[in-house]
């Protein structure tokens, strides 16, 4: 084995272990948890050292960086699972349907009639989370707080197989009242599934009901100074309360 490929294993068991903690707190097991891990700017020679540790969900913000590196790594490792959890422009909608396993930032009416159009036309139907700007911030992706609810109903009757709520809640203040917010409103539109927690906030999500958690720095180490929404340390409770 490589230097890379046990440290990869080593991050990816610590998560993995960070995960069965805080599901145990509330009751869960690990097995409910979808980790994701999101490989965004990451080289391919980043990503397959966690692909030999064990690794199969992986999450892309960008279509066309995806489209660069993922064809060639699925070759050699067949049941990867895709996640899209970035902004999508309406005109990529074809090119995320076609590589995509799973779309996590569903947030408008032209996106939906986007994606089930190129649902349609390729005879495949791509599960999708909608993705709710739960902090209502104006820079953010996401659809407002009071129009979700009409745009699950539109989702529904387009035939566009829903999954859950995602969320990326405000940087640098606490996330738990934000977790808890998206989860009563996936609990009244009658949703299984929650999109929520990062590296720094994961096991708060847990605790409050996330079903799949998209983390990159944890897994990866910090990403190359570009976007960055979350800071990457210390937000979570488990980690704040151990380090005091
Ligand atoms: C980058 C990104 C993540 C992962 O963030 P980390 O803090 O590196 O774990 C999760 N979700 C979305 C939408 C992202 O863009």
């Amino acid at each position: 084995m490589t230097t890379e490929s046990i440290e990869a294993a080593d991050r990816l068991n610590a998560v993995r272990e960070a995960v069965q903690r805080a599901a145990r707190l509330t009751g869960r097991t690990a097995d409910d948890i979808n980790l994701i891990a999101v490989s965004k700017t990451q080289d391919p020679a980043a990503i397959r050292p966690l692909i030999t540790a064990g690794q199969r969900s992986f999450g892309e913000n960008r279509v066309q960086e995806a489209q660069g590196k993922w064809p060639q790594l699925q070759e050699e490792a067949p049941c990867i699972t895709l996640h899209l959890v970035g902004q999508l422009q309406s005109n990529k909608a074809a090119d995320a349907v076609a590589l995509f396993d799973v779309i996590h930032s569903l947030d408008r009416p032209s996106l939906l009639t986007a994606l089930a159009r190129a649902m349609n036309a390729a005879g495949k139907r791509v599960p999708c989370f909608v993705q709710v700007n739960i902090g209502a911030e104006a820079q953010k992706g996401g659809c407002p707080i009071a129009d979700t609810p009409a745009l699950i109903r539109s989702a529904r009757d387009a035939g566009i197989p829903l999954l859950g709520l995602m969320c990326v809640p405000p940087a640098d203040v606490e996330p738990a009242p934000y977790f808890a917010l998206l989860a009563k409103m996936a609990r009244e539109e009658g949703l299984d599934r929650l999109s929520m927690g990062m590296s720094g906030d994961f096991e708060t999500a847990i605790m409050l009901g996330a079903t799949d958690i998209r983390v990159g720095t944890a897994l990866f180490g910090e990403r190359p100074s570009a976007a960055r929404p979350v800071p990457a340390s210390g937000r979570g409770m488990i980690r704040n309360s151990r380090a005091t």
